[in-house]
């Protein structure tokens, strides 16, 4: 599977350094892993503005679509339409569907059908994975 951005293993090391954010970023975005429930900085967090990807900075979410699921990572009910891949996942005994963004293939987590209507969708994203971004002044 191709994206738009391309960057080798170490790039994406090195721009996620340069760019602060936390240890676990690298391996949640580039291989896959899932930081541990009630531990990501955007679990309990209500402020107004728009979730980017922590890799290449495409917007994915806004902060109005952000509900407290009570599962321990930052959900939403609505993605910026085309921003995110989807991707079946088989890997642990279940078949789950994974999220990518679509610019550069960064996994973000899962999506399940058991969201709040209308969408009915709940996007279960890995704090690591998002960088917050303030409404511009
Ligand atoms: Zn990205």
């Amino acid at each position: 599977m191709t994206y738009p951005i391309q960057k080798t293993e170490d790039e994406w090391q090195a721009l996620l350094q340069a760019k602060g954010a936390e240890p676990a970023a690298y391996q949640v975005t580039r291989h896959a892993a899932t930081e541990r429930p009630f531990s990501g900085k955007y679990e309990g967090h209500w402020a107004d503005g728009s979730y980017h990807c922590v890799c290449c900075g495409a917007k994915l979410f806004d902060s109005d679509t952000k509900f407290d699921a009570g599962c321990g990572w930052p959900s939403f009910s609505l993605a910026v339409p085309g921003a995110i891949r989807e991707i079946e996942d088989r890997s642990h005994g279940m078949v789950r569907t994974e999220t990518v963004c679509a610019q550069c293939g960064a996994h973000l987590g899962h999506v399940f059908p058991d969201g709040p209507a209308p969408s009915g969708l709940r996007y279960c994203m890995n704090s690591a994975s998002l960088d917050f971004e303030p409404p511009a002044p």
